[in-house]
């Protein structure tokens, strides 16, 4: 016989069906079969995201998801941690680091020891250009974090016009804009330019709007390092909300700061271009690591049209008496502009050639090397380091009262803008190892400059908003069990400028997608780390069509 159900009458029994299953999933006593749970922490003081005030509970872990939230019996689980009263948080999603190298250090630990769980990499305009094959390799090569990625403005534009200083032609664009679109298909979760870097900084403003455009077709975000971070800081925020408007999609400024002595103070009036871009209904938010020195690359001090064409024409550049001249000239002219008065505000991190510059200013250098202090001899120390390959340096040139008022902001998330680090090697920006903790151990507590749970906020359910993580940054039944077990009255940074290898303390347990990765302060062997994908891609779209929840 032909059923002649109506329409409404399937919907409601389908409704049901669902209803009752999931009341069944998340309220199934310990069946004859085994316990209920995998997991549950108990007597946690839970803090979930969204910046509501903590409240005591348990939290109940199975296959990777939180299901239960609230009092559970002691023996519905396999394994229980006793929280001790501890905060328990949904793990922290740092939204802007550069791990393109972690596949050789699978374990993540500086960032799992900061109870980070999820990372964005891709950004500054840097990438993998095949983002699918990025992001696939997890499969073979299993991470202790989530892992997502940004299509890097600057590496889909090196691919198809190298380090030329000009405008792409059409044909050049349409290149440009073909691998973009399949980055987003292959799972990137927006476009991120380095407007300061080699190739990004030859781009103009229309051929970046034409890239994000495509990356906000596919649900993606915007994400950029500014072409100014320094005194021409506010038509940098400019460009950078007349990007988003322009192309349709979020804007997110990377490391949001003021590099420059001079304009120290300034805060107020940059923050203020963000809220007014907001308050015109376009969605324009920060991130931000919480130090007063930046770290990136010698190069980057550099007049940019020295380095068009690449390294090896630079170097050509540098042979050349009078071009050598202009060179020091230009560079002159931006330490000036920039309020200091030579470079000792600028400190090696890693130089290949010679190791034991590694922790010292150029001044300091120059005045070991040349037995000199002037700027000129300063700038020629750098250019030789330059010729040498290069070195990564901290430039100590922000202000403690714009940080301060940074981290205030409703709209600003907190990121490392580090990379993975490998113990002992060089002298890194401590960031990498300690922001989190240092956000929490010293502005939360210390300086009592926010609350413990929009801190939080912070790290989780803002972060996972902005770049569209919809199952993570909250706890929640339902949501992935990315948590972090912390104690927060000992929860502190130890990495300095001086001495940056240290991991932080307070933070005793880490979980990612349910399983511990961080134990009693060790770090377990476990390698549950995903792929996120952007919700423009094809592989999202096709597993969430087949997921449970
Ligand atoms: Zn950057």
């Amino acid at each position: 016989m032909k059923t002649s159900l109506s329409k409404s009458a399937l919907l409601a029994l389908i409704a049901l069906a669902l209803v009752s299953s999931v009341f069944e999933r998340v309220n199934a006593p310990a069946r004859a079969q085994g316990p209920a749970y995998d997991l549950v922490i108990t007597n946690a003081r839970i803090v979930d995201g969204s910046g509501n005030p903590w409240f005591r509970g348990d939290v109940a872990i199975r296959a990777g998801r939180i299901v239960r939230i609230g009092r559970v019996a002691r023996d519905a689980a396999a394994k229980t941690i006793d929280a001790h009263g501890q905060i328990l948080a949904p793990g922290f999603i740092d939204v802007h680091t550069h791990v393109e190298s972690i596949y050789s250090l699978p374990s993540a630990e500086n960032f799992v020891r900061m109870g980070v769980t999820s990372l964005v990499t891709g950004n500054c305009g840097s990438s993998a250009t095949d983002v699918g094959q990025f992001l696939g390799r997890i499969s073979e090569k299993p991470l202790a974090v989530n892992l997502a990625t940004l299509i890097g403005h600057g590496s889909v534009r090196r691919e198809v016009m190298g380090a030329d200083d000009r405008a792409p032609s059409a044909d050049e664009q349409k290149k440009m804009e073909a691998l973009v679109e399949q980055a987003m298909k292959d799972g990137a979760v927006g476009l991120s330019t380095g407007l300061i870097y080699v190739p990004g900084t030859y781009a103009k403003t229309d051929e970046i709007v034409a890239l994000a455009r495509i990356a906000g077709r596919h649900g993606g975000l915007y994400a950029t390092h500014m072409r100014n971070e320094g005194d021409k800081v506010a038509d940098a925020i400019r460009e950078s909300i007349l990007i988003g408007e322009q192309a349709g999609l979020p804007v997110e400024i990377s490391h949001f700061k003021i590099s420059n002595k001079r304009l120290w103070g300034q805060t107020p009036m940059t923050l203020g271009l963000v809220r007014e871009a907001r308050a015109r209904g376009l969605s324009v938010t920060v991130d931000q690591y919480v130090y007063t020195a930046s770290s990136t690359s010698l190069a980057s001090r550099l007049p940019s049209w020295l380095h068009a064409g690449g390294f090896e024409e630079a170097k050509k550049r540098l042979a050349d008496k009078a071009t050598r001249e202009r060179v020091i000239s230009d560079t002159k002219d931006a330490l000036k502009r920039s309020g200091f008065k030579d470079y000792s505000f600028a400190v090696v991190a890693s130089y290949g050639p010679d190791k034991s510059f590694n922790g010292k200013s150029i001044a300091e250098i120059t005045k070991q090397v040349r037995n000199k202090s002037d700027i000129t001899s300063q700038i020629e120390q750098m250019l030789t380091m330059y010729e040498a390959g290069g070195a990564s340096m901290i430039y100590h040139s922000m202000g403690e009262d714009d940080v301060k008022r940074i981290l205030q902001e409703p709209f600003t998330m907190i990121a490392s803008d580090a990379g993975v680090r490998q113990l002992d090697d060089s002298v890194p920006h401590p960031r990498g190892y300690g922001n989190n903790a240092r956000v929490l151990g010293q502005y939360v507590r210390n300086l009592k400059l926010i609350s413990l749970e929009d801190a939080i906020r912070k790290m989780t359910s803002l972060p996972a908003q902005t770049f569209g993580f919809r199952d993570r940054g909250l706890i929640r039944e339902g949501f992935a069990a990315d948590l972090v077990v912390f104690d927060e009255k000992a929860i502190a940074d130890q990495a300095t400028f001086d001495k940056p290898h240290q991991y932080p303390l307070g933070i005793s347990y880490v979980l990612v997608n349910g399983s511990v990765v961080l134990a009693n302060n060790q770090m377990t062997e476990a390698r549950p780390g995903v792929a996120l994908r952007g919700s423009g891609s094809t592989e999202t779209i096709r597993s969430t069509a087949s997921r449970q929840w």
